[in-house]
């Protein structure tokens, strides 16, 4: 009997080192890939299934501009096959290109062939990175994506190819989804005021006149850019433009939008999702998903 259950024992501890090995096995060999923001992440993911390792450095609500890399992701980056980044100096002082050059690692810059929309900063005009708010750009970021992740495992590149084409259809209808449902928005009332000026793209693109007290970036503080003057101006334009509501952000403190709110008494429509996707496990937590539920806070309180 002793006997027996020994052997079991025996049995059941090869069975438990045999499906270690097997694991390992299977991680082994997985390209392993680095991405700056959620928004990339969900799109790396798309499109490499389970056929490589994904690992982002933002968590969700992190703030892209003012971000400042851990000795942790340093430590990562070294340990990756490529990394991927927003680019146009969405990551603060090219945070994600500076962790590729100091690991040797290659870097995809997503929005490469994407031409960017010009705004002004203090005087000067520098490219808008907030580019993955108009879902034709986002297929661009998905197709540097694919291209990059056939070229580095090209045994996989059917499988990669064939996600893309599927996500990118599931894009376009998206796309479409949200003019059908901005068009209940009587065009005058198309004002869209938020914390910071993230949402230039999806203005121009579905013609919703997108306003941002802050300026460009969030600075390093909340209110970095605003001064006494434009805040009377802001409070004075609002009011004469009638708009609706004003929008918060989950990745911006809230704070100023909320003292320009109440000493103007427009009401705040929600809070969007702007450079940072939603925790996991909410709505907001694929790209798809944030633009879903912000379009329908949009329209709900400007309709
Ligand atoms: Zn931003």
């Amino acid at each position: 009997m002793k006997n027996i259950k020994t052997s079991f024992l025996y049995i059941v501890f090869i069975l438990v080192v045999f499906s270690f090995f097997l694991l390992a096995a299977e991680r082994e060999g997985k390209p392993v890939l680095f991405c700056s923001t959620t928004q990339i992440n969900d799109f790396v993911k798309n499109v490499v299934g389970d056929d490589c390792i994904v690992y982002a450095v933002l968590p969700p609500g992190a703030d892209p501009h003012t971000y400042q890399p851990t000795p942790g992701d340093a430590q990562r980056a070294a340990s990756v096959d490529l990394c991927f980044e927003n680019g146009l100096h969405l990551e603060g002082k090219n945070w994600m290109a500076t962790l590729a050059k100091d690991a040797g690692k290659p870097i995809v810059t997503c929005t490469d062939g994407i031409e960017p929309l010009i705004i002004e900063k203090s005087g000067q005009t520098v490219p808008d990175p907030h580019a993955w708010f108009d879902p034709r750009n986002a297929a661009v970021y998905v197709r540097n994506i694919t291209e990059a992740v056939c070229k580095l495992d090209p045994i996989n590149k059917e499988k990669y190819e064939a996600r893309a084409r599927l996500y990118l259809q599931q894009l376009r209808n998206l796309h479409a989804w949200i003019k059908k449902e901005v068009s209940r928005i009587p065009p005058h009332r198309r004002i869209l005021i938020t914390s910071h000026d993230a949402f230039n793209y999806f203005g121009r693109t579905y013609n919703i006149d997108a306003q941002a007290p802050v300026g460009w970036s969030t600075g390093s503080e909340i209110g970095a850019g605003m001064t006494p003057k434009r805040r009377i101006e802001i409070i004075e334009s609002t009011k004469k433009m009638g708009v609706r509501a004003f929008f918060v952000e989950t990745s911006v403190n809230p704070k100023l939008i909320r003292e320009i709110a109440r000493e103007t008494g427009i009401k705040i429509g929600g809070e969007l999702y702007s450079d940072s996707m939603g925790e996991h496990g909410t709505a907001g937590d694929t790209y798809i998903g944030m633009m879903r539920e912000n379009v329908l806070k949009i329209v709900k309180a400007l309709e």
